[in-house]
């Protein structure tokens, strides 16, 4: 692993830089997580994104994209992210877009990747159900052809950002007497259809982030099937050429600490009750911080990786383990800093930290569930990172 940028790297950082300092004079405000980022409205951001085709890092240039290699995208989103400055994303550019790149026809490419990347099409994912979640392939949402149409009837659950979103990329099932996993199709859906009830679900940090989607003979047509029929499995495990190390959480995860720490030295130098600083807390701070250094070494292994073309596999497993795990802990030991104060919730008036950390504590709950849980990921390292046979 070569931690040092080659000169043509050194000058993309620079030029990231400056684009980022232009904008962000003073940096950003940190973002809530699971809240629509707001703060990239009003600042010319996503224009100057658009403008140099950043907006979708990893597309290719003829698609508005930045054509970025995967070492050009890690030291993007590491700029961005040291900076607290919001990426461009959303499941549009990071999901379904680059599907419609590689399996969509022509008329599908013309009709939504210049709705992406302009922000005009809110996308959300349509993958799990109340009975498919880990076991995905079980599904049960059917779509049976019927005319120029397919007629759609089922569910979807944990549905984030569905009650935002214009369109939703959805797998169901198409053939039920097939292999489960050689049965299920992928369809581009407008949230529109008639037939289509999208319904919320608040979670415990009560913040409305996902949702419960019924469909009740939603007609698709057969135009906004995805790739061949029966295929929609294998569409959307494709795994694309693009940066998968995940570096700006794990930046974000070591901002985290640096603010804590902060918050401990001026409470103390202060005299302020509101801090527990005591050795325990202290002991829990140092392993924190270097916990988010290892999550960053991860990173840095797999985008090592991938610059030699390797496709990481378990590794990208213990990052997302290793990172979602200890953003719980992170929220944890913080609690233990502030004590009491930490119940206090966003808004509140003596909420330290502007209570950013009663709101993490709950927040990251769910960070060990959404996109594969912790059980699934040690399965992964197990098998295919210790070579021990399958339970
Ligand atoms: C914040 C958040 C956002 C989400 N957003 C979306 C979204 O936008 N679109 C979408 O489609 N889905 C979304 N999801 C759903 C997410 O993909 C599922 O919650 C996840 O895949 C787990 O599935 P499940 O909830 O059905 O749990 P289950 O799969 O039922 O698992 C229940 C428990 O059993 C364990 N378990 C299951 N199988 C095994 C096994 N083989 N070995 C060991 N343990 C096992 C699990 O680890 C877990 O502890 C989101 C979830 C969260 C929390």
């Amino acid at each position: 692993m070569d931690f040092r940028d080659n000169p043509e790297e050194a000058a993309f950082r620079g030029e990231v830089r400056s684009v980022v300092k232009e904008h962000f004079p003073n940096g950003a405000p940190p973002a809530d997580m699971y809240e629509a980022d707001e703060r990239i409205q009003n600042t010319g951001w996503r224009q100057a994104l658009v403008e140099r085709g950043w907006i979708a890092p990893h597309w290719p240039k003829e698609y508005g994209g930045g054509g970025m290699s995967p070492g050009e995208q890690f030291i993007f989103n590491e700029e961005l992210a040291e900076a607290r400055v919001p990426s461009p994303g959303g499941s549009g550019v990071s999901m379904i877009g680059p599907i419609i790149i590689m399996y969509g026809n022509e008329e599908q490419k013309q009709e939504h990747l210049g709705r992406i990347t302009s922000g005009e099409a809110v996308w959300c994912q349509g993958y799990s159900e109340p009975g498919s979640g880990s076991d995905l392939a079980s599904l049960q949402t059917r779509a049976i052809r019927d005319g120029d149409d397919y007629v759609i009837n089922g569910q979807k659950i944990w549905t984030s950002g569905g009650h935002r979103a214009n369109w939703m990329f959805m797998l169901a099932r198409t053939d039920p007497d097939a292999p489960k996993h050689r049965g299920i199709s992928m369809f581009l859906m407008d949230m529109k259809t008639p037939g289509v009830t999208v319904r919320p679900l608040v979670n415990m940090a009560n913040v409305h982030h996902f949702n419960e989607v019924f469909f009740d003979n939603v007609r698709v047509p057969a135009t906004n099937l995805v790739g061949e029929e029966n295929r929609g499995w294998y569409i959307g495990a494709t795994l694309l050429d693009f940066e998968r190390s995940n570096i700006a959480s794990s930046i974000g995860l070591r901002h985290t600490v640096n603010d804590l720490i902060a918050f401990a030295r001026e409470a103390q130098e202060q005299g302020s009750p509101v801090a527990n600083v005591t050795d325990t807390v202290k002991a829990e701070l140092a392993e924190r911080a270097i916990e988010a250094d290892v999550c960053k070494l991860i990173s840095y292994r797999i985008i090592s990786m991938q610059k030699r073309g390797q496709v990481p596999n378990y590794e990208a497993s213990m990052n997302k383990m290793f990172r979602s795990e200890t953003s719980q802990r992170t929220a944890r030991t913080g609690t233990k800093l502030i004590g009491m104060y930490s119940n206090l919730y966003r808004g509140e008036k003596l909420a330290p930290l502007q209570g950013r950390l009663a709101y993490q504590y709950l927040a990251t709950v769910p960070a060990t569930i959404a996109a594969g849980t912790s059980e699934i990921q040690r399965n992964i390292i197990a098998t295919r990172g210790l070579g021990l046979p399958r339970g």
